[in-house]
């Protein structure tokens, strides 16, 4: 099927999700007004944020794409031919066709797209794609569109590099495409049938955030399929996962010719799966004897941890879109109303509480541990060196709880640093930005807090440790401590 012309009744406006319609020289929201211009014959229905920035400096530096179109097409057919005679040829001599090994670096490219092509045809063997309206999210440059235009699909391909959609859309002229970004798409809940990120995922600065947006794009019963990311096992801390993909990018160099590239958190990634029902997952570790080149599914339930990340490789998975969709967090709780932020601005307290309900499910319910993230330092936490369960406000401590984490504590200690002086300081502790108590506390004092008294719990929750002072009294907490006025916190 080609789209002439671009079919747009699916589309929405990614600032007020109204409908958009065409105008001159581009798309114009009939809700907002807002325009989304034209980049070479192909629509941005997007907003680029400063998160973006980086990827798009790439974008800029890699600008030609000198190839001939229609060889390409060619080429590509030719090679997709060939990769499923080699599959059917292994196919037919061992009881599972085998991922290749690669031989030596030069051969890396070719075993990774047979690895790719074998993961894409396992996990797709019993998936109807004929007719299908199919998202291919992260399309690039369509390498990987044949492979659902080549079985009847009629595919949406999307990326946020307009460079790719424009070469792209050349190369792939029977697909519809769009420049957007994945973590807002521009389309209505349930738009697809099938929705696809090909070798794309790790290449998504907030991969989970544009996993929820496949979620909502496709229909209940839909089918969502994710092919070979490359995954590592858990970072909790950004500059931890920050060294490890650059550890992981020092020994695989090929790889940065990408855009944005990076290596997924395999809890992350486990986390996104989790929400599909009959979710199965592929892995693969290329060349590795000790594992074997077979490629291995798991379930849900058994693709622990533990087995995926010694498995290695690259993972795939695929599953089925449930019909209770709550789990989707929607892009519009997603979009900071920025009039009521501004209205917080000048107390800190408020604007804590306010942006709570925003923050990030990984920031939520942190147990105190002795190394503390660039996120703990900005919320008031430094750890003590002796004691690596206790943490130490070094200002003022903001500590972010969901209601059940909250409830099942049984107490928070708060006390002077034993090195501080004697005399008492008055603390305060702050739900949600109202103070529920406050205490001279001592070195030998200790102030203790049971969070199920504290009173009226949210979703989710700001507590707060202060120093009561004269400029807290006005609102603000930012306090002028020294060292012998520090906190310690113990959780129990
Ligand atoms: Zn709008």
């Amino acid at each position: 099927m080609t789209h002439s012309g671009l079919q747009t009744d699916d589309l929405r406006c990614v600032f007020c999700f109204g409908p958009v319609a065409r105008a001159q020289d581009g798309l114009s929201c009939k809700g907002c007004n807002t325009f989304f211009p034209k980049f070479r014959n192909a629509f941005f229905i997007g907003a680029y944020a400063p998160d973006d920035a980086l990827g798009l400096m790439e974008v800029a530096s890699k600008v030609t794409f000198e190839m001939d179109i229609e060889e390409t097409r060619r080429n590509r057919q030719k090679a997709e031919t060939n990769l499923e005679k080699k599959y059917r040829e292994q196919r037919e001599s061992a009881a599972a066709p085998k991922h290749q090994a690669a031989a030596g670096s030069s051969d890396m490219a070719q075993s990774v797209r047979f690895n790719e092509w074998v993961a894409f045809h396992l996990l797709t063997e019993n998936v109807d794609l004929a007719g299908k309206k199919v998202l291919d999210n992260g399309a690039g440059l369509g390498g990987d569109t044949i492979r659902l235009t080549n079985r009847g699909a009629h595919v949406t391909c999307l990326d946020f590099n307009p460079v790719a959609v424009d070469v792209g859309r050349q190369l792939v002229p029977e697909a519809r495409w769009l420049i957007a970004t994945s973590n807002t798409l521009p389309f209505e809940d349930d738009a697809f049938d099938v929705s696809v990120a090909n070798a794309a995922l790790h290449h998504m600065h907030d991969f989970r955030r544009s996993f929820r947006e496949m979620l909502r794009v496709t229909r209940p019963g839909g089918t969502i399929l994710l092919v070979s990311d490359p995954f590592m096992d858990r970072k909790d801390a950004p500059d931890q996962r920050e060294k490890e993909e650059l550890r992981i990018f020092a020994e695989h160099p090929m790889v940065l010719n990408g855009v944005n590239e990076g290596v997924l958190p395999i809890n992350e990634y486990y986390e996104c799966v989790s929400l599909l029902e009959d979710a199965r997952i592929l892995t693969s570790r290329i060349n590795d004897p000790a594992i074997g080149n077979t490629p291995t599914f798991w379930s849900v339930s058994d693709a622990t941890r533990d087995k995926l990340y010694r498995s290695r490789g690259n993972i795939s998975a695929i599953g089925t879109v449930p019909h209770d969709k709550s789990c989707v967090r929607r892009p519009a709780d997603d979009l900071i109303d920025a009039r009521a932020f501004f209205e917080t601005i000048g107390s800190p307290i408020e604007s804590a509480g306010f942006l709570v309900r925003y923050m990030d499910n990984a920031n939520l319910d942190r147990a105190p541990k002795a190394d503390i993230s660039k996120f703990d330092l900005l919320n008031g936490w430094m750890p003590a060196e002796t004691e690596p369960n206790i943490w130490r406000a070094y200002n003022r401590g903001r500590l972010f709880y969901s209601a059940d984490a909250l409830r099942g504590m049984t107490s928070i200690r708060i006390k002077r640093h034993d090195n501080g002086a004697d005399h008492a300081a008055q603390v305060a502790v702050l739900l949600n930005g109202k103070e529920v108590k406050s205490e001279p506390v001592t070195n030998s004092r200790w102030m203790q807090v049971i969070p199920q008294e504290l009173g009226q719990l949210q979703d989710r929750n700001v507590l707060e440790i202060a120093i009561k002072d004269d400029k807290f009294n006005k609102g603000a907490i930012w306090g002028e401590l020294n060292r012998n006025r520090i906190l310690e916190v113990e959780f129990k």
